[in-house]
């Protein structure tokens, strides 16, 4: 060892000392004696090693203590989403609406009749509670709900098509993204595929041909995150549910986004509603709860009463259910669809999708003089016109039409705009943007607090490497 070291290491503080600073009282006070104690232990321990430099007790318990505060900041932290995709399932999908939020909090801090029944004491089903709202909004005649719409699809081919077979068009045989591909979700569930038709066109007669006394369902699948366009032919529900009902089979239609109302009346491009689903004759509907609907995380199941109770026997459903929390926020959500006019206005998600682009273009042309303070001159900032998508699969090849900050580098320089949106994700509110034709751009569709964008920004610290 180095003379030079050894008078290194005889500078460093000990954990009394450190502990007996100012810094370290603060922090006992906020954290506990045992949190500080080990993180002032790894503090000097990092100093030990030199990977820290350590002057005196000071030095150590700020680095002590810097520890502590980034390590106690919620991992689920709020960002901003300027990526412009509405519905974006690596940030959480739907922003729940404010009367869904009040009822959520209320069943968590509450005993709430879950499953009991009120009027005559007895244990009640907690289906019960959504079921009528889901009736009324979907026209069907029961329904019931599971934690995603992942779940909703599996627990269906489970109860129908356990060591049967399901028929699916070639089209329709979908990988949603990640781990759901629809082969893989029918080989857990115990089903058999049957594939008919091929990938570009199905017929009635490719499933008249497969239906037979092994079938145990037939499924269509809303091919949400793609579209097959040219030589092409799908069979409408319509008519195979005549198909379905002449074999004694159920038809499925697995909607994914499923929206309850016509989203034309908000400017948003056309997509089915589970409506229209129903009233094909469909005899299930499946879809998320947190999509187009706007509600918290959800698999919702509507169609035949016989059929769904069918669904609840199934014991897989008690390892599908849903919480208190989410029912309370679904029904609090469901509620505001019985006033469509107001729903643009109280529903996040229609809120935003409905933006006008207008709007979001005079929000963008406010916010550049302080973005254009903050990045300085080594950037180039404009407003641009861009275009949002709605997300999770709903309507892929629809953009809406948004407003931007188009920001790039004023000097060619390689990697200025990766650490420039790396230096946006590290600010108290991660602001996340998109990459695109060599700029950063920062979809203004989902910013509705300007006044925090702003002063989040003063943290900003291009010098920084995440
Ligand atoms: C999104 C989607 C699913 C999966 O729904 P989750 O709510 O994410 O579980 C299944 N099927 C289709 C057609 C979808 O679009």
């Amino acid at each position: 060892m180095s003379k030079v070291e050894i008078s290194r290491l005889r500078k460093l503080p000990s954990v009394d000392e450190v502990l007996r600073t100012e810094v370290s009282r603060l922090a006992i006070d906020r954290f506990g004696r045992r949190a500080v104690v080990d993180a002032v232990r790894t503090a000097l321990a990092a100093g030990r090693a030199g990977h820290a430099a350590l002057a005196n007790a000071e030095d150590a318990a700020a680095l002590a203590l810097g520890r502590l505060g980034a390590e106690a900041r919620p991992r689920l932290n709020p960002v901003f989403n300027l990526t412009g995709t509405v519905l974006h399932t690596n940030l959480g999908r739907a922003l729940v609406a404010e009367p869904a939020i009040a009822a959520a909090v209320a069943a968590m801090r509450n005993a709430v009749a879950l499953e009991f029944e009120l009027a005559s004491g007895r244990r009640g089903e907690r289906d019960d509670l959504l079921r009528g709202l889901l009736r009324e909004l979907t026209g069907a005649e029961d329904a019931t709900v599971v934690n995603n719409n992942a779940a909703a699809v599996l627990l269906t081919l489970n109860t129908f098509a356990k060591s049967r077979e399901a028929i699916v068009s070639r089209g329709e045989l979908i990988e949603i993204g990640g781990a759901f591909r629809m082969p893989e979700i029918m080989s857990r569930a115990g089903a058999k595929l049957v594939e008919v038709g091929t990938t570009n066109r199905t017929h009635f007669k490719d499933y008249a041909g497969a239906i037979g006394a092994k079938t145990g369902l037939i499924l269509k699948v809303h091919t949400s995150n793609y579209r097959i366009e040219g030589f092409r032919a799908a069979v409408p529900a319509r008519e195979l549910a005549s198909l379905a009902r002449k074999h004694g089979v159920p038809l499925v239609n697995d909607l994914g986004s499923g929206t309850l109302v016509d989203l034309t009346r908000f400017g948003i491009p056309h997509e089915p509603t589970v409506a229209d689903a129903v009233a094909e004759g469909v005899d299930l509907v499946t879809f998320s709860g947190d999509k187009l609907l706007g509600g918290p995380q959800a698999g919702l199941i509507v169609g035949r009463k016989e059929l769904i109770e069918r669904i609840n026997r199934n014991p897989m459903k008690r390892a599908l259910r849903v919480d208190k929390i989410r029912l309370a926020a679904l029904e609090a959500t469901l509620k505001l669809y019985r006033d469509p006019d107001r729903l643009a206005e109280r529903l996040p998600t229609l809120r935003l999708l409905s933006r006008p682009r207008t709007e979001i273009e005079a929000l963008a042309r406010r916010l550049l003089p302080a973005v254009v303070a903050r990045l300085g001159d080594a950037f180039h900032i404009e407003v641009a016109s861009g275009a949002s998508q709605i997300g999770s699969g709903a309507l892929p090849l629809e953009t809406i039409p948004s407003a931007a900050l188009a920001i790039r580098p004023t000097r060619a320089r390689g990697g200025a705009l990766a650490a420039l949106a790396a230096a946006l994700r590290q600010l108290p509110i991660p602001v996340v943007g998109r990459i695109e034709d060599q700029a950063l751009l920062l979809d203004l569709r989902c910013l509705e607090d300007e006044a925090d964008f702003v002063a989040n920004l003063a943290a900003l610290d291009l010098k920084a490497t995440p």
